[in-house]
């Protein structure tokens, strides 16, 4: 016979998150919105391999999602296997004001599911839209592009706050949702 205290029932979820895409298209910044509500407007202060831990509710359950960002590093691939080990879920980012990092999604794309699981959540981040006189990508090819390779697609600002929270929540309910079906 098993004896449960409220307390052992009480599910604990940690969920590994990487955050991807060219240098400068503001991965930092959206994670410093996200976590502490912050924007740094000259970043690169950080150097390295960093994250986050961020507590979120979903459905009443505590999830934390520990959420890694290169921070600089894209262009060490040594960190690669390490980085992606154990990721449940992925923000890959371009600038819609600069082409060239919308251009590169593929290749980031193609490096996410080299190094982890094919199912790792993921979602198509357009930051940067407070940009509008400068926009180079349209909402519609960024969501045509998520639809092709079935993700997520968001656009966001880590200047204006717009959506952030929104692109962190989508990949964590829908992590829980994949998971709670196979549980069940
Ligand atoms: P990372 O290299 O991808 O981590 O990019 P950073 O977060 O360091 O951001 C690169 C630059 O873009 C910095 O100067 C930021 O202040 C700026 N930046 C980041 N997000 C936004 C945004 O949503 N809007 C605008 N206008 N600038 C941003």
């Amino acid at each position: 016979m098993a004896f449960y205290s409220e307390e052992e029932k009480t599910e604990d979820y940690l969920f590994k998150i990487v955050l991807i895409g060219d240098s400068a298209v503001g991965k930092s910044n959206l994670l410093a919105r996200f976590a502490r509500d912050e924007f740094y407007p000259n970043s690169k202060s950080t150097i390295g391999v960093e994250f986050q831990t961020q507590k979120m509710e979903i459905n009443g359950k505590e999830i934390k999602a520990q959420i890694w960002d290169t921070a600089g590093q894209e262009r060490f691939r040594a960190v690669t296997s390490a980085y992606y080990r154990g990721a449940v879920g992925a923000l890959v980012v371009y600038d819609i004001s600069r082409r060239p990092t919308f251009d590169s999604i593929g290749r980031w794309l193609n490096e996410l599911h080299t190094h982890s699981d094919m199912n790792v959540v993921t979602i198509l981040v357009g930051n940067k839209c407070d940009l509008k006189d400068g926009r180079e990508v349209g909402t519609a090819e960024g969501k045509a592009l998520a639809e092709a390779q079935g993700l997520f697609f968001i656009e966001t600002s880590a200047l204006d706050s717009s959506n952030v929270t929104n692109a962190f929540q989508t990949v964590v309910k829908e992590i829980y949702n994949i998971l709670s079906r196979k549980v069940m």
